[in-house]
């Protein structure tokens, strides 16, 4: 324990200074507090993580690695990301780890950065089918850089089509394939995706956004021993601060950290760098695999209850945190259901099905995810509960009914606070 006076978060600095911000600090904590938080990629960090981000490290300008910077007076912030890197590999087993991504979009740049030139080739999972926009979306870096082609799911199983993979690759020869997605409730077979990757001679890439907290908390399999690098958030499962992180083979060290920096970024977030070590430590603990285990049985629970209210899980239903609900039974959009369910103090997304036959804007499915919920404590009781509150919302154009909804999450929420006062 240090003694010394630390000059941390203080609210009231803020609220005495710029009373308009801190209103919104305090009303978005309210928010969050009094309604049910089910959006796949988001959780709730820790006050230690908190305290980490809002200090003074924001301030240090670190641009390099530990030891090797640009900058004078990096002694302290080094330390700190030392103690991220060692806590990286440890927990996941990895040879080497870069913690400076700013985002999860930014440590795939970095990847493709790393092993791909402008024009070549590229395999990844398709936008529609749950692949994310960095997996060569036309409006986004990948699309327009790279030269990428999509795999997607069987439409009669909706799981990943491996035959589809395996003859796409034989056929184009990518130089990396990517998989991994943020809308795939199963698990991925990344055994399988190193067998392709092989014959084709391609680079392996694992985009672990979404599902790497189930892994760090061992719930699922782990990709980092099949993957030439796994790129990831540090903000979903894992619920670190909003950023990225690279862990991957030592033969790809110096190429992923060139990409990281200075390919790619100028100075590393230090604040961020030491929040990411703290939930890296939270992590590793008994506590968070219990966490992690709870995660996937809510997910079931409330993948059943929510197919028991009428909906029809995509793929039958879900290994992980999240899962997509068809709404097509009930004969409800993505988008009403969603603005339904925000009108009810119930937070989801509307999300495209795989051959969905709506637009993007308007999809014909959700997608929920337990991180958030078992953060604060709930289990499968509770997420039958809320199953019965989605239906409801859903089915309902009511005002009154969508208010009475809203009494119900109200009481449910209070039992198991976010960020208890
Ligand atoms: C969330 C996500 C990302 C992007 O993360 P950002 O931090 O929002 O940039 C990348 N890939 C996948 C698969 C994701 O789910």
């Amino acid at each position: 324990m240090t003694q010394a006076p630390f000059w941390g978060p203080d609210f009231q600095a803020l609220d005495a200074e710029d009373p308009e911000i801190a209103g919104i600090l305090l009303s978005e904590l309210d928010r969050l507090r009094s309604g049910l938080q089910l959006i796949a990629s988001e959780n709730y960090t820790s006050p230690a993580v908190l305290a980490a981000l809002g200090s003074t490290l924001s301030n240090k300008y670190a641009e390099g690695y530990p030891g090797r910077r640009y900058y004078g007076g990096c002694a302290e912030v080094d330390k700190a990301e030392n103690i991220g890197i060692e806590r990286a590999k440890q927990l996941f087993g990895a040879e080497h780890a870069n913690l400076q991504p700013h985002s999860g979009a930014s440590a795939n740049i970095a990847v493709y950065g790393a092993f791909v030139k402008p024009g070549e080739k590229v395999l990844a999972m398709s936008l529609p089918h749950g692949g994310h926009l960095t997996h060569g979306s036309a409006v986004n870096f990948s699309g327009k850089w790279f030269d990428v082609i999509s795999y997607g799911v069987r439409q009669d199983t909706e799981l990943i089509d491996y035959d589809q993979v395996r003859d796409l690759a034989r056929q184009h020869r990518p130089k990396m394939i990517i998989c991994g997605a943020t809308a795939y409730p199963r698990l991925i077979d990344f055994a399988a995706f190193r067998e392709i990757a092989d014959e084709v001679d391609a680079k392996l890439m694992v985009d672990a956004a979404h599902f790497i907290g189930l892994v760090a908390g061992k719930a699922i399999p782990s990709p980092v021993p099949y993957a030439d690098v796994v790129s990831f958030t540090t903000h979903k499962v894992l619920r670190g601060p909003r950023g990225g992180m690279i862990v991957c083979r030592e033969e790809h060290a110096k190429a992923i950290d060139k990409a990281v920096f200075p390919m790619m970024q100028g100075g590393p977030l230090m604040h961020a760098v030491a929040a990411k070590a703290v939930a890296l430590k939270e992590a590793a603990t008994p506590a968070y695999q219990d966490y992690a285990a709870q995660v996937v049985a809510n997910s079931k629970a409330l993948a059943e209850g929510l197919a028991e209210e009428g909906m029809r899980p995509v793929s039958g239903g879900t290994d992980t945190h999240l899962s997509l609900l068809d709404l097509q039974p009930l004969g409800v959009t993505g988008a009403e259901a969603e603005e339904r369910s925000d009108a009810a103090g119930i937070t989801l997304n509307k999300n495209a099905i795989p051959y969905d036959p709506q637009k993007p804007m308007i999809g014909s499915g959700i997608r929920v995810g337990t991180a958030c919920v078992t953060t604060q404590g709930m289990g499968p009781v509770e997420m039958k509960e809320i199953s019965t509150l989605i239906g409801r919302a859903i089915r309902t154009e009511s005002p009154a009914e969508a208010a009475a909804i809203r009494q119900d999450v109200s009481g449910l929420v209070s039992k198991f606070p976010a960020y208890p006062r």
